[in-house]
């Protein structure tokens, strides 16, 4: 959860780039990997990173817009290639605002390995809804790729792509880039937990417990 989504077009505009450049700050990615979105208010419309382009020099002109059926309606780049991925995201789940997919290393440690990230740390039940599932493996790009995925994310936030790396959706691009390091902190410490002994876990009515809140705000704080 973060501050409340953006009202007009233009902070929505503002915010996905923002988010985009902290994505690439905090080391989420190298390069011009990952892409990041978000809906814009009240239209059936996404404002999206453009393909391939570095994240230190795009400016709000580089951003793409696109329908929900993905044709381009403004910018002059072209969209994201895993548009697919973040239109499915948004298609299915009317309460999602902003989707991020992104490289980070340890979650994509577990991406790699074929292993959920389990929900061993209370913030993550809260923020992510319980253990970060493994899609199937499907090719980067493709129409299969956003299905897969978005399937995984009725009632979590984050969903690890095999081979690959990690989505995150929230209320906001602001509130999927905090689940992205949401989970990213918990792969990391996981993975460490791991190297010192057997992790506990969290009981099971506890786990309950956290679950439903994160339900709760989704159900009625998102949007
Ligand atoms: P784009 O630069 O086309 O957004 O692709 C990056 C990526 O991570 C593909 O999975
Ligand atoms: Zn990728």
């Amino acid at each position: 959860m973060s501050e409340d989504p953006p009202r007009t077009e233009g902070e929505l505009r503002a915010e996905v780039l923002r988010v985009a450049q902290a994505v690439h700050a905090a080391g989420l990615v190298v390069g011009t990997a990952g892409n990041i979105s978000g809906r814009l208010p009240g239209r059936d419309a996404v404002c999206m990173t453009p393909s391939s382009l570095p994240y230190e020099t795009m400016t709000l002109d580089d951003l793409v817009v696109v329908d929900l059926d993905g044709a381009v309606i403004d910018g002059t780049g072209s969209p994201s290639s895993e548009k697919a991925l973040h239109l499915e995201c948004y298609k299915r789940y009317p309460e999602v605002g902003g989707v991020i997919h992104s490289h980070a290393t340890y979650a994509s440690m577990f991406a790699v390995a074929r292993q959920p990230i389990p929900a061993a740390i209370e913030e993550v039940v809260v923020y992510i809804g319980g253990d970060i599932p493994v899609c199937e493996f499907t090719p980067t790009g493709t129409d299969e790729l956003g299905v897969e995925v978005a399937a995984h994310l009725g009632d979590r936030s984050a969903a690890l792509m095999a081979n690959h790396g990690l989505v995150c959706v929230g209320k906001s691009p602001d509130d999927a880039l905090h689940a992205s390091l949401v989970v990213e902190r918990t792969a990391e410490i996981v993975h460490g937990a791991r190297a010192l002994g057997e992790p506990g876990t969290i009981p099971e009515k506890s786990q309950q417990n956290y679950a439903g809140v994160y339900t709760f705000v989704r159900e009625n704080m998102w949007k």
